[in-house]
């Protein structure tokens, strides 16, 4: 038993209640979801719907825009009615705001319901939110703790955190609304780690992870993967954001890296590449990245490969469904360890497209 133990690497996902946002299940079993946020002005409808469409086709299942104005609130009908991915408002303050996005038929909210001025504006939010079965994210953030809390505790710790986020949601269960998301963001990995525990233990709301102004692509991987994953491996989380300096789209791969390397999830293409030695014959470096890019617009799950040499390569990546790897002037193509056919080093790329196309039944851009 014990031994059984130490050998499972993963504890059993934490009960949560289950909600939806929009045809998208969170918590109470389903899968890990995937969601990002929109860095275009949400007032520039064409853009913002151009970047959600991207966004979906990169593998986002939940996608949220920023609400600052009444101007943005006017575009969410048209951007609603265009995507077909759920769709979140991100509203601060103004009650009035979450009002009209609701009734654009946005499919959920993030909002801190202390935030909007008062008891009377909380109730008819949550009314209206609850009419429509749309639920409501409070998203506590580190950097913007109420001030009592800050003085209580001295700095944004994990415990002030919390006892924000346990306030927020007290505002809407005296409302009878239960439809709830929390996060409780930090751009300190350990902050965030133990915030999550501590709320985990004491609610049963579905819990959205994610670590805020976690950087540039590398370092936003980095604080991700050992902030969010952790916490999944823990059993901790119903759904993820990724954040980094850049281009959403970016967050995908870096999100499904997670969920893969835990064994949550697969989704797309995983690219295992040799990192090269002494024994590399070919310039393979140039040539992953190029794939990488290629196909990142696939959804169906495969391992692909790109070995640095035809003599160990094939079984160093004995696991991958398909892979080439390069010699001098040519090279073979592998499926599973066992060589396929020999080809021109010219060749390879377009020999490993046509494969993955075969076997996704997706096209590839070349
Ligand atoms: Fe070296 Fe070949 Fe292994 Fe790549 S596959 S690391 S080139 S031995």
């Amino acid at each position: 038993k014990n031994l059984e133990v130490l050998l499972t690497p993963l504890k059993p996902r934490r009960p949560t209640r289950r909600i939806h946002i929009g045809h998208v299940p969170i918590g109470g079993g389903a899968p890990i979801v995937v969601q990002s946020m929109t860095n275009t002005d949400t007032r520039d409808a064409g853009a913002t719907i151009a970047q959600i469409r991207r966004l979906e086709r990169a593998g986002c299942e939940v996608v949220r825009v920023a609400v600052p104005d009444r101007e943005a609130v006017e575009r969410l009908a048209e951007i609603k009615a265009s995507v077909s991915v759920p769709l979140v408002a991100d509203i601060h303050f103004d009650y009035r705001l979450a009002l009209g996005a609701l009734r654009a038929g946005v499919d959920g909210l993030r909002l801190n319901p202390g935030n909007i001025g008062g008891a009377d504006k909380v109730r008819r939010v949550a009314e209206e939110a609850k009419a429509r079965q749309v639920p409501i994210r409070i998203g506590v953030n580190s950097g913007s703790l109420e001030k009592d809390l800050l003085t209580r505790y001295g700095s944004p710790t994990a415990e002030a955190m919390v006892e924000s986020a346990l306030r927020h949601m007290e505002l809407l269960q005296d409302h009878g609304f239960d439809l709830i998301k929390v996060s409780l963001k930090s751009s300190d990995v350990l902050t965030t780690l133990s915030a999550y525990r501590l709320l985990a233990q004491k609610t049963d709301v579905p819990l959205h992870l994610g670590v805020t102004e976690a950087g540039t692509p590398v370092q936003g991987a980095i604080k991700s993967a050992l902030g969010i994953g952790l916490l999944l491996a823990e059993g901790i989380g119903d759904t993820i954001r990724v954040s980094v300096t850049g281009d959403p789209e970016e967050e995908m791969p870096i999100a499904y890296g997670i969920l893969r390397a835990l064994g949550l999830r697969r989704r797309g293409v995983e690219i295992i590449s040799c990192p090269t030695c002494g024994r590399t014959e070919w310039d393979l470096i140039p040539l992953t990245q190029k794939v990488e890019k290629l196909v990142s617009g696939v959804a169906t799950p495969l391992t692909v490969a790109i070995m640095g040499c035809v003599v160990n390569g094939p079984g160093e990546a004995r696991e991958a469904d398909v892979g080439i790897a390069g010699g001098r002037g040519t090279g073979i193509l592998f499926k599973k360890g066992r060589r396929v056919r020999k080809l021109p080093q010219e060749g390879l790329l377009e020999a490993l497209l046509d494969e993955i196309e075969a076997m996704t039944g997706e096209s590839v851009p070349r």
